[in-house]
């Protein structure tokens, strides 16, 4: 046989932007062999019908934290359940220290299922070298974080990554983020940047980023893009003029997930309430189950009970009011998945009250999400040429976008809201991550490049998960291929691990 795989009569976007067309495509091996108008059925072992369904490239998932937990498998299929055939994790600032001998493990103890590249943490680097300790490094400390860096991309790491609202990235100066990133120019490296706020002090770390990519001479990427904090909306066109402003000097791009809810986690007890453990440090469980007595004396002792009023009511206010809360978890089942504000009229009670009456009735069962972000202004960001789609996905968290990004993307907001055309929407997921992060052959549909593909049908396709369920696959995503082979074949995820580690390419 001429061909291995046939997939007919689809209508190709190949990853460039240029419109749509229809024709078949062959792939032998890895690689995509031919692209053209009637290819014969005879001429390939497997014949594909993809009428009525888009073929394109396969989606690369520029932000990921896959890294925290590929080791401990098994693996999870949410990737390539939603057309991801390429993932970048290592972001935010942690990642493994030695690229090299993560991969070696990954390959050795899980195998991939997608391509799999990682970039080097900035957190992680300066953690190996000087503990938590808040303060600058000294001389020595920073000869030996460049060392580490270079030694990272040596072995492959695409880029240095930073967390700057984390421990250890937040204790960083600019002067030593600026040292670090220009070990990067050598290999062509991006600096892709959590930054140091995206609420209050946005335009400081903007500014900051820019600096850093600039006396750097590098490529600038910021992580999942956004404003937060209703009182900051409205900066995002400042933002976008200073990153525009900035491409004149370097190339910049960004990331982005197309939520309004960002992933600072739930609201729950510990968080609503102050004095209990934070939920974040996952503390023991009788723990929480004394601060819930605690709670629950201090909630029918009135003065005790005023204090707690007031607090979660100035917690609410500050976020901008119920309106921006969703509960997804609560004893009263009526209320989970209504707003706050909302369930508040539904029930006639105060909101404040409301969340309190919850948790002291569900034992601490009651949890809420808190939408930050204003969605005008994420279109506003999503609308740019240079702005990619980067799941910030942590397997099993409780945020619906590591299982539902990209056709959430495609189905609300390419086809419901028409944000974009979708040849320019596959473009932002495929040939611009690829050249940017450096993937050659990748990211377009074109005869020599690898098979990474996806076959999905564009009046379907849409994201099923949210914030009640947030582990839920998607629709309208039939075939994905890597690297030539079937990793989801008419929608349901076959057990195969043809990914392959990228590294970069100096
Ligand atoms: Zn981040």
């Amino acid at each position: 046989m001429k061909y291995d795989i046939l997939i007919k009569n689809g209508k190709i976007i190949d990853g460039t932007g240029k419109p749509g067309f229809f024709a078949d495509v062959a792939i032998k091996g890895k690689t995509i062999a031919k692209v053209g108008q009637n290819i014969e059925n005879q001429e390939a072992s497997c014949v594909i019908d993809a009428s009525g369904l888009v073929v394109s490239p396969g989606f690369i998932d520029v932000h990921c934290h896959t890294d925290w937990s590929i080791l401990d498998g098994p693996w999870d299929d949410h990737q390539e359940m939603q057309g991801i055939t390429t993932q970048v994790a290592g972001l935010c600032g942690t990642s493994p220290l030695s690229p090299e001998e993560h991969f070696r493990d990954v390959l050795q103890e899980t195998g991939l299922r997608t391509n799999y590249a990682l970039m080097v943490g900035h957190g992680t680097v300066r953690k190996s070298v000087m503990g938590d300790a808040e303060r600058a490094p000294l001389p020595d400390e920073l000869r030996k974080m460049k060392y580490l860096t270079e030694k990272a991309l040596d072995e492959g790491a695409l880029g240095l990554s930073t967390g700057l609202i984390y421990v250890p990235g937040t204790y960083s100066t600019t002067e030593e983020l600026k040292e670090l990133a220009s070990v990067l120019r050598r290999y062509d490296g991006v600096y892709a940047t959590h930054m140091r706020s995206e609420s209050d002090a946005i335009l400081k770390a903007v500014d900051e980023a820019i600096e850093v990519a600039c006396h750097a001479d590098v490529r600038l990427q910021i992580s999942h893009i956004k404003v937060i904090l209703p009182r900051n909306w409205g900066l995002g066109p400042e933002v976008i003029k200073r990153l525009e402003a900035a491409m004149k000097n370097i190339p910049v791009a960004a990331d982005q997930y197309p939520y309004t809810v960002t992933g600072g986690g739930l609201y729950g007890p510990s968080r609503l309430v102050k004095g209990w453990p934070v939920q974040e440090q996952q503390s023991a469980e009788d723990k929480e189950s004394r601060a819930l007595a605690q709670f629950q004396r201090d909630f029918r002792y009135a003065e005790k009970r005023e204090e707690l009023v007031s607090h979660v009511r100035s917690l609410l206010e500050d976020r901008g009011g119920p309106k921006q809360f969703i509960i997804v978890k609560a004893k009263t089942q009526r209320i989970v998945g209504m707003r706050l504000d909302e369930a508040s009229r539904a029930l006639d009670i105060p909101a404040e009250i409301l969340c309190l009456e919850e948790i002291a009735a569900s034992e601490g069962q009651f949890a809420m999400v808190y939408e930050g972000v204003y969605e005008p202004e994420m279109i506003e960001f999503m609308k740019k040429p240079w702005v990619m789609v980067g799941t910030d996905g942590v397997p099993g968290a409780f945020h619906p976008r590591t299982h539902g990004t990209f056709p959430r993307l495609l189905g609300r907001y390419v086809r419901e809201k028409n944000v974009l055309p979708l040849e320019e929407a596959i473009r932002k997921m495929t040939s611009l991550p690829a050249e940017t992060f450096g993937f050659p052959g990748r990211g377009r549909i074109a005869e020599g490049f690898y098979a990474d593909l996806v076959v999905f049908d564009p009046d379907t396709i849409i994201d099923r998960a949210d914030f009640v369920q947030p582990h839920v696959y998607p629709e309208g995503i039939k075939w994905v291929f890597v690297n030539g082979t079937a990793v989801v074949r008419e929608g349901r995820p076959v057990e195969v691990y043809p990914g392959v580690p990228l590294r970069r390419e100096s």
